[in-house]
């Protein structure tokens, strides 16, 4: 393994990346510490003529990278992918200081970026096209893969290191070269994993990353017609608005959206491997997670029991700053996150939900996780994404029911369900309408398989081989007069 290669204050980059020079400007915002409101850094709030100019030099830079044969570009991804974990613990730091997550969960978050770094550096060398057999012996038929061009990534704050490895990753590989523009509440990781990536020998311009005005660089990355593709992890109403945008010039769109996603305890589960499960699904990052169990159907003849002992795994969560030691639960973002947490919670409590466990009184960004008993589906609770530490526990009666329950929702993206029944697991599995599930177990994402949703939640897919092929364009060749 590498040493590190920066210091600590090297890596805690604060300017953007243009054209691989790195940028300050006069304008500024302020990038804050959610546990505590420590003031972090100040970060450059670029506007759209700086998009401009980062598409411009992605669109420069980009025939050359692209003509680059795929195990040049796998070998500078895998120096990236070392250099990553060379740095971890300083990487780790940073996430939990500018997110606030528990310091093991941050650590995990690296490991899980650099596994796609890894991944796609290895995929970049099969990007296989066909030969087709062919309807006339006089031609020959073939497909290959080519980049689609530059790419516009758009991340959020929950994995702020992740949630970009994951686009960075397969569109570099591929070819493409990218403007990125991570979530303006976490920056720092975001500019720290480019930084490597810089180091790693990744060329100028094939990687720009811009801070600032989400409206303003957000218009520019969708109208300017050099950009061919969008890739969006966010909010369903942003992502609505993006593809919106996108219309005019027609580009590529990957949309990974809000989820919904229901967590079914059929009567005959192992009660203890769903409890684990729930807890690895709804808390893990606060619930702060698209894949997040929303919904807890429990099947009414083991619903007191499951209910009785996630309380009472729950009540073994620290809350806490991430940084401390024994935490499990880290502050959510900001004031605007904790406020619509509590509403949710206010408006099941006021239509009858009885809370089993939770406290109302914590300080600053804080939540406490909370158990919520006898909701029921016209909750906002159940109908809306939570993004807190809220499980809201829902009766039902039989397979089908718990199916219709779970179904009833726009999104699409994760489900869950928990049973030893063989059969049954085939049958809901088929039945589920989303684009993961997890079966027996709360957690799922990993880069050697397809990660995304259907429904309101989006499509395209991350990770696997369907990550590569997602920046790829495919071009039949008809060769003919070949006798
Ligand atoms: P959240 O509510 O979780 O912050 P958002 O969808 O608002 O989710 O944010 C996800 C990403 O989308 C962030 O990088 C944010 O800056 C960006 N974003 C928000 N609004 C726009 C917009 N109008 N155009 C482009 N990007 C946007």
């Amino acid at each position: 393994m590498l040493m590190p290669l920066l210091s600590d204050n090297e890596l805690r980059e604060t300017r953007c990346l243009i054209d691989g020079q790195w940028i300050e400007t006069e304008a500024t915002y302020e990038v804050r510490n959610p546990a505590t409101g420590e003031l972090l850094a100040r970060v450059p709030c670029l506007g759209a003529e700086h998009a401009r100019e980062a598409i411009a030099a992605a669109e420069r830079a980009r025939p050359q990278w692209s003509a680059q044969p795929a195990h040049e570009r796998s070998r500078i991804l895998k120096r990236w992918h070392a250099l990553i974990l060379a740095h971890l613990e300083p990487l780790a730091q940073l996430l939990t200081r500018e997110m606030g997550k528990p310091i093991g969960e941050a650590r995990a978050e690296i490991l899980y970026g650099a596994s796609y770094v890894e991944w796609f550096a290895e995929e970049a060398r099969r990007a296989y096209g066909q030969v087709i057999p062919s309807h006339d012996l006089s031609k020959q038929l073939s497909t290959v893969r080519e980049p689609v061009g530059v790419v516009a990534a758009i991340t959020p704050w929950n994995f702020p290191n992740a949630m970009l490895a994951r686009k960075l990753a397969p569109a570099l590989a591929a070819g493409c070269t990218v403007v990125a523009k991570p979530a303006e509440q976490t920056p720092l990781s975001a500019l720290a994993l480019s930084k490597l990536a810089t180091l790693a020998g990744v060329p100028h311009g094939v990687l720009n990353v811009v801070l600032g005005d989400a409206v303003a660089i957000g218009a520019q990355l969708t109208a300017n017609p050099a950009v061919r593709k969008l890739t969006f992890t966010g909010s369903t109403a942003v992502g609505r608005l993006l593809l919106r945008q996108c219309a005019d010039t027609v580009k590529r769109v990957s949309m990974e959206l809000g989820g919904n996603a229901p967590f079914i305890v059929f009567d005959d589960a192992d009660l203890d491997a769903a409890v684990e499960g729930a807890m690895a699904s709804k808390f893990r990052n606060a619930g702060q997670t698209c894949v997040c169990a929303n919904r807890f159907l429990v099947h009414e003849a083991i619903y007191d029991e499951f209910a009785e002992r996630l309380v009472r795994a729950v009540r073994d969560l620290r809350v806490g700053e991430g940084s401390q030691a024994g935490v499990t639960i880290g502050p959510l973002i900001d004031q605007r996150a904790k406020a619509k947490v509590a509403a949710l919670v206010m408006d099941a409590l006021e239509q009858g939900a009885v809370l089993l466990e939770g406290d109302a009184q914590m300080p600053g960004n804080f939540f406490a996780p909370t158990v919520l008993g006898q909701v029921n589906a016209q909750m906002r609770v159940a109908r809306e994404e939570i993004f807190g530490p809220v499980a809201p526990l829902i009766r039902f009666v039989d397979e089908a029911d718990a199916l219709a329950q779970a179904n009833a929702s726009d999104a699409g993206l994760a489900a869950y369900f928990f049973t030893r029944d063989i059969a049954r697991a085939h049958r809901v599995a088929a039945a589920l309408k989303v684009g993961m599930v997890g079966i027996n177990t709360g957690a799922i994402s990993t880069e050697t398989a397809p990660f995304g949703g259907v429904k309101q939640s989006g499509f395209g897919r991350e990770g696997g081989p369907q990550g590569l092929e997602d920046y790829q364009d495919v071009k039949y060749l008809c060769l003919g007069n070949l006798r």
